[in-house]
């Protein structure tokens, strides 16, 4: 089963939780040496791989005399800075041991939102990839404020999956996967080796753990799973302390839980609306407005909206919303706040006249719009 799942194989994200290659002391670098000689057998099967890495915070807390979470930004800002490179400097070493080559590559929420800089952050990671380098990318937590983090970097790694468009996302945690319930609490709990579609239920089961070292729970795994699936991509999720572990899932073995991709999947234009492009406003919808854009399938025209928030300008990502404030699409918006602000509740053929000019009959087409189906993701 497995082997027919991972047959397409040929470029892969790897995602290596802080929990797998640090423990409370700072980094395991034997970890990270055994871990990257596996990934080195990966490319000699002729796999592409790209890293996402953790690890920065827990690796240079130390030196800074910090024992358990740094507490303040800048402590964990001075951390990562010290961490990065001991990071990079172990997997350096050990790919090149065994003649391969990494380079680094640190991104912030910003760079993927832009559609320039998410384009250019893509053609930076394949041209190493052509080279035959391994990308080992990690946030730039030493210059990112919290309004504009990933969140953690299972977030991340479900966004480099889509940007490079990876065949499969592997989540290395320091857990062996998805179970039914909480193993800490119930030893009798079992793990779950395949999941076909993330249901309510399976939510459930990610529980709220959080590991001490890294920052998402299997909360945010499965958030990760979600968006990975969007982009028509798999997920495995295994322990990265088990021995050999990649080889032994590209190996055919049941190890870990294997999550298929969704059945209908986004453009890669539709996904990086949806997920990395960030929202700088919120539109109020009538429930014409709203019956055309779900049930019809059509674009957002003024005359549904009943209400503006935010401060965007044309060509922002905005999120569609009921009369409650929920939201239920997301798309780019075609008029900036002042201009929206005048058209709204109007005719499309009414905008030339009151604008003086008109860009499109509707504020938010079609074609740039994608249904909120995927998860409930904060408020910016
Ligand atoms: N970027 C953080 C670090 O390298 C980790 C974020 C996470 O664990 O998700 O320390």
């Amino acid at each position: 089963m497995r082997n027919a799942l991972l047959a397409h194989v040929k470029r892969v994200v790897i995602k290596i939780g802080s929990g797998v290659i640090s423990n409370s002391s700072g980094l395991e670098e034997d970890r990270v040496a055994a871990l990257s000689t596996d990934i080195c057998h990966l490319l000699d099967r002729g796999l592409e791989v790209i890293v996402v890495s953790s690890g920065a915070i827990s690796a240079g807390k130390g030196q800074l005399g910090i024992t358990g979470r740094p507490q303040t930004i800048p402590q964990k800002q001075a951390a990562a800075a010290i961490g990065q490179t001991q990071i990079i400097l172990k997997y350096k070493e050990t790919f090149q041991n065994q003649t391969h080559n990494v380079a680094q590559v640190l991104l912030t929420r910003d760079d993927l939102s832009n559609r320039r800089r998410y384009l250019n952050a893509r053609n930076t990671v394949m041209t190493l990839l052509e080279y035959g380098v391994t990308p080992i990318i990690n946030e730039n937590d030493t210059v990112v404020v919290d309004e504009i983090r990933f969140g953690d970097n299972d977030n991340l790694s479900a966004l480099v999956t889509s940007l490079v468009e990876a065949d499969l996302l592997i989540i290395l945690s320091d857990v062996d996967g998805l179970y039914d319930q909480d193993p800490a609490e119930n030893p009798q709990a079992e793990l779950i080796p395949l999941v076909e579609r993330i249901t309510p239920e399976i939510e459930a089961m990610g529980g709220k753990s959080n590991g001490d070292i890294g920052v998402g729970g299997m909360n945010s795994k499965l958030k990760a799973v979600k968006r990975a699936a969007l982009s028509g991509v798999g997920t495995v999720i295994a322990n990265g302390r088990s021995a050999n572990i990649l080889s032994r899932i590209f190996s055919g073995e049941e190890t870990g839980t294997y999550f298929l991709p969704a059945q209908s999947k986004l453009t890669a234009k539709k996904h990086w609306i949806a997920f990395s492009k960030r929202p700088r406003g919120k539109l109020l919808i009538d429930e014409g407005g709203q019956r055309a854009v779900i049930k019809y399938g059509k674009s957002l025209l003024p005359s549904g909206l009943c209400g503006v928030e935010g401060g965007f300008e044309r060509g922002d990502a905005v999120r569609l919303c009921n009369l409650n404030g929920e939201e239920f699409a997301r798309g780019v918006i075609s008029y900036s706040l002042a201009e929206t602000l005048q058209i709204m509740g109007k005719q499309s053929s009414e905008i030339e006249t009151i604008l003086g000019y008109k860009y499109r009959d509707e504020v938010v087409c079609r074609d740039n719009l994608v249904l909120t189906i995927t998860d409930d993701e904060e408020v910016d």
